[in-house]
């Protein structure tokens, strides 16, 4: 066995989830908030306009540049018409026992002046994210301050949210990245291009390297 291979198999594993590119009939379906919950919510909404292909391009980007440090690393999917809901994208990291989930999304606004980078992270709930809570909140500040500075973008700041089901089912820490904004002309023409995408991979390998600090021979 190769030296090269023997720290492939040691590195910690992150999970990389694209948010939308649900498959039509999929997206309206509904499934619970939470485990044990009767409140239901639709698996995908839709997100706006253009951002389902964005948020994976951004992802396959994002893989290259973890795996370049070492990391292993999967995908929840990987082209659009994504079979499944929230729960299912946060099971599917679960059962690789990720070290972190990096939840890949762009913003809309109606606002169209609004532009910058946010990072949603779990609220505390009790049986839910207590056990990820804290985690998801340290990774949350170093992924937001790594990608505030590797894109010069507005820090729109870390927001904790109680009713997004890919962060109520994850048993793995879990973060949700808020690119930018695809209803900004300027943000939306640097979120399309190879450049600024990679800036965006880089950052979030980085920040994944701080957290996981993945072991090296
Ligand atoms: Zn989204």
């Amino acid at each position: 066995m190769t030296p090269v291979l023997v720290e492939t198999l040691a590195a910690a594993l992150i999970c990389l989830d694209p948010g939308h590119g649900t498959a039509p009939n999929v997206g309206r379906q509904l499934e619970p908030i939470g485990p044990g919950s009767r409140e239901l919510k639709v698996k995908d909404g839709g997100g706006t306009v253009g951002e389902a292909p964005v948020a994976l391009a951004i992802a396959r980007r994002t893989r290259a540049a973890l795996l370049a440090r070492g990391f292993r690393v999967a995908l929840t999917r990987e082209r659009a018409g994504y079979r499944g809901g929230n729960r299912e994208r946060a099971r599917f990291c679960n059962a690789r026992g990720a070290a972190l989930m990096i939840r890949i999304h762009a913003d809309g606004s109606t606002d169209r002046t609004q532009h910058g980078v946010s990072m949603l992270v779990p609220a505390r709930r009790r049986g839910w994210t207590d056990d990820v809570y804290a985690p998801s909140a340290r990774a949350g500040r170093l992924v937001q301050s790594e990608l505030v500075r590797a894109t010069g973008a507005r820090d729109l700041g870390i927001v904790e949210r109680a009713d997004l089901i890919g962060f109520n089912w994850a048993d793995v820490p879990v973060v949700l990245v808020e690119a930018g904004f695809l209803t900004h002309r300027r943000e939306a023409a640097l979120l399309h291009s190879a450049a600024y995408q990679r800036r965006i991979a880089q950052a979030l390998a980085t920040a994944a390297a701080t957290f996981a600090k993945p072991r090296r021979p």
